[in-house]
């Protein structure tokens, strides 16, 4: 049977963190689906679709899906038949917040475990809110997000 994961985010944009935690668990899961997820207490800078294309254009793995969900975590993944959701951990101050978030999800949804990619370190400090507030004020963005993420990102912001 196919090993398939859940990777669920605002990727609002998606960044270069993003990538590295795609990549290492696309090598170890058959197929991962990137589901991008409508956060009511995040105000988005991009809409749906705009996340959707620019993660469709910079991600080049063949076993990666894209797809989109609102509501519940664990309901999207019971109904798709995901057993593994895939976050990822930078500094200690994600760690609260995930922990909180996977217990809830293993309440809710009896049959899904969350699996937890710790940042490379190069991208512990990474986050889609820091870029957008680099590029807001015209700092180079060159290194944090790929360049036609960083090509939007100049539309949108300046
Ligand atoms: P959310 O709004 O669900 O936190 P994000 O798009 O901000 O969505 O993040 C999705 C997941 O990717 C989260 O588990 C987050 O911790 C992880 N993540 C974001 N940036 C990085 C990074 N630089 N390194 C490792 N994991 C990251």
């Amino acid at each position: 049977m196919k090993k398939k994961a859940l990777y669920p985010g605002s990727f609002d944009p998606i960044t270069n963190g993003h990538l590295d935690i795609i990549k290492r668990s696309s090598e170890i899961f058959d197929e991962v689906t990137l589901a991008i997820f409508d956060n009511p207490d995040k105000q988005p800078l991009f809409s749906f679709d705009e996340r959707k294309e620019l993660i469709m254009k910079v991600i080049d793995a063949d076993n990666i899906t894209i797809d989109s969900f609102n509501g519940l975590l664990v309901d999207y993944a019971e109904k798709h038949s995901f057993q593994t959701i895939i976050r990822g951990l930078r500094a200690v101050s994600d760690f609260d917040y995930e922990f909180q978030l996977a217990l809830t999800n293993r309440r809710l949804g009896k049959h899904v475990d969350t699996i937890f990619f710790m940042t490379d370190e190069k991208y512990s400090y990474l986050s889609s809110s820091i870029v957008k507030q680099v590029c807001r004020f015209g700092g180079d963005i060159s290194s944090f997000v790929p360049p036609l993420v960083e090509k939007y990102l100049k539309e949108k912001i300046t």
